[in-house]
């Protein structure tokens, strides 16, 4: 019988790491794949979302902001300082004391999964199979990017490119300015609204002439004075130095390029779940999104596992509502742990 865990949890975002506090501090031990950096756009790192975010002001407790990685740190910090334990190339926990010394390059990512028996089994992408009583699937959900250099590189900087004007519209560098908003559906709609709050004009730039967004968003949009639609409109560039000034914008039907000066460019063309290697294995819904088998807890299709965050969540999509969903996974399979007679 080979050793089993009694839970492992997938994925490193504010929902794996706060189900490996509590099921550190519950005696359960927990082993983490933390997941490893792939390459941008549609960039999956450890630590999930956040490591692409620069300023977080709405994560409670920290009334001055913190950065995204940062936050990712002391999470992971708090998480190992009970007893996490986090699957990494030489198979042992990195020195986590330093948020900036690139530890995460050694994290394994979980390459496969067997739920079809118990104990279920997580291979990592080395090859080496690892058994556990129950597994916490906490994943997360990464935002669709345009898929341009300069777009990815002012969202790494700060310089005014984000995918989340919820995170970052109310950042003083947006205030007063013209901005733009990518994307035709209800987010995009629920973004460029947001935005009027703090902007002079929103410019929502869709690639059809037609919305996608249900009527009622998409009447929203259209009689907020503060936003101007730029139908069958695609951006080809993002313009600015340290910052964006202005967006290269193509009319699809007439081929015309002009630039429109912004100081700030929100995407908003959906998010796709980290849950392909999960087909087959644990019941998703049509966009991929793991399915709650009951909406009030953290419980799947498969008994034994559970789920946290983005990878279960489009719509709220929040660090504060995936931890809170990482506790209450954590809660639900340590009592099912029990209930199974696994101390
Ligand atoms: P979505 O409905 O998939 O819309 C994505 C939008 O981005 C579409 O308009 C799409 O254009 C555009 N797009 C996709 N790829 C693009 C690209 N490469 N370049 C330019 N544009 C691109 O995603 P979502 O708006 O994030 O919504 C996700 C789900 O959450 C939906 O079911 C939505 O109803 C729900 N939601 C609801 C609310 C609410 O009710 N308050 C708020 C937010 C989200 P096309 O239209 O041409 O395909």
């Amino acid at each position: 019988m080979p050793n089993v865990e009694k839970l492992i949890i997938i994925g490193s975002g504010p929902a794996g790491w706060t189900a490996a506090i509590y099921a550190a501090r519950a005696n359960l031990n927990p082993l983490v794949f933390a997941g490893r950096p792939k390459s941008v756009p549609s960039t999956i790192l450890p630590g999930g979302q956040l490591m692409l975010t620069t300023e977080v002001e709405n994560y409670p407790g920290f009334p001055e902001g913190v950065t995204g990685p940062k936050l990712m740190a002391y999470f992971e910090q708090q998480a190992v300082r009970f007893g996490t334990r986090i699957v990494t190339d030489d198979g042992l926990n990195p020195d986590v004391s330093n948020p900036d010394d690139g530890h995460s390059a050694k994290y394994q990512d979980c390459a496969s999964v067997d739920f079809s028996r118990r104990p279920f089994k997580v291979v990592s992408e080395d090859g080496t199979a690892y058994h556990a009583h129950s597994v916490i699937i906490a994943t997360g959900a990464t935002a669709n990017w345009i898929g341009l250099e300069n777009e990815q590189r002012l969202a790494r900087s700060g310089g005014g490119v984000s995918a989340c004007a919820v995170c970052d519209g109310a950042m003083p560098i947006f205030r007063g300015k013209e901005l733009a908003v990518v994307g035709g559906g209800d987010s995009a709609v629920e973004e460029a609204t947001y935005l009027t709050k703090f902007a002079r004009k929103v410019y929502m730039i869709h690639r059809r002439d037609a919305l996608r967004a249900s009527k009622i968003m998409a009447d929203r949009a259209r009689n907020n004075p503060k936003i101007e639609i730029k139908w069958n409109s695609v951006v080809t560039d993002v313009l600015g130095d340290d910052s964006i000034k202005a967006l290269r914008v193509k009319d699809v039907v007439t081929g015309a390029e002009s630039d429109l000066p912004v100081g700030g460019l929100f995407v908003a063309i959906g998010h796709t779940p980290a849950t392909s290697f999960l087909k087959g294995q644990v019941e998703l819904d049509a966009k991929g999104y793991v399915k709650l088998k009951d909406p009030y807890r953290s419980t799947t299709s498969v008994e034994g596992v559970f789920v946290a965050g983005d990878c279960a969540d489009s719509l709220y999509r929040q660090a504060v509502t995936a931890a809170g969903m990482g506790c209450k996974a954590a809660l639900d399979a340590e009592r099912w742990l029990a209930d199974q007679g696994v101390h």
